[in-house]
C-alpha cells in the first residue's frame, strides 16, 4: 500500500497516519516529524528548517524534497508507505512523481481529510496548550491555514484528476475517522 495523507493543519493527519499505517504494516513518514526530530537534535537540517517552522512557513522545496528522497530510499519503504504532510506544493508533487518513477513505485490512493477551518484553528490552539509546539500560536496557526489554502489545497485537484483522491470527513472521534478512511480505501481499491 502506498498512500498520501493530506488535509489542512489540525485535521488529525498525524494521528490517523499512525493508526492507518499500523493497520497496513507500513511506515508512516511524516515530514513534520522528521523536521521536528532534526530540530530537537540540532542537526544542520534542523537548524535550517526551524526558522521556517516557527513562522508557520514551508521549508524550501529543495530541502524537503532531498529529505523525502532519502527516506523513501530506505529499506522499510519497500513494503509500502504512508506519506503524511508531503507533498505540500506543486513542485513537491512533481518531485514525488520523479522519485516514485525512479524507485519503481506507484501511489494507490491519496486520502484527503476534510474539516471546517474554524474548528481546525480551535483544535490547534487546544493542542498548543497540551503539547507546547512552538508553531501552534494563533498567528502562526492562521498563517499555516492560509498557506494550506493557497499552496496545498490545489494539489487535491491534481490527485482527483488522476483518480486517486479519497475524500474523508475528518470530524469525529479517532476510531470513527479511521473507519471512514479504511472504508474509503476499500472503495478506492
Ligand atoms: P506538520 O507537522 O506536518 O504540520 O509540519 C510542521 C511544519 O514542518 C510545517 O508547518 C512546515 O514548516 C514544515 N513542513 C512539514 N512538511 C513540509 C513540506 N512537505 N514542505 C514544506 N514544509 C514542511
Amino acid at each position: 500500500m502506498r498512500l498520501l495523507l493530506m488535509g489542512p493543519p489540525g485535521a488529525g493527519k498525524g494521528t490517523q497516519a499512525k493508526v492507518v499505517s499500523q493497520k497496513f504494516g507500513i511506515p508512516a513518514i511524516s515530514t513534520g516529524d522528521i523536521f521536528r526530530m532534526n530540530v530537537a537534535n540540532k542537526t544542520e537540517l534542523g537548524v535550517e528548517a526551524q526558522r521556517y517552522m516557527d513562522a508557520g512557513e514551508y521549508v524550501p522545496d529543495s530541502v524537503t524534497n532531498a529529505m523525502v528522497r532519502d527516506r523513501l530510499g530506505e529499506e522499510d519503504a519497500k513494503a509500502g508507505f504512508l506519506l503524511d504532510g508531503y507533498p505540500r506544493t506543486l513542485a513537491q508533487v512533481e518531485e514525488l512523481d520523479t522519485i516514485l518513477r525512479e524507485y519503481g513505485y506507484e501511489l494507490d490512493a491519496v486520502v484527503a481529510l476534510t474539516a471546517d477551518e474554524d474548528e481546525l484553528v480551535a483544535r490547534l490552539l487546544k493542542r498548543a496548550q497540551i503539547e507546547g509546539r512552538s508553531d501552534d500560536t494563533e498567528e502562526v496557526v492562521r498563517r499555516r491555514q492560509q498557506l494550506y489554502t493557497e499552496q496545498t489545497a490545489p494539489l487535491l485537484d491534481v490527485y482527483r484528476e488522476r483518480g486517486l483522491l479519497v475524500d474523508v470527513d475528518g470530524i469525529g472521534d479517532v476510531e470513527a475517522v479511521t473507519g471512514r478512511i479504511l472504508e474509503g480505501l476499500g472503495k478506492a481499491g
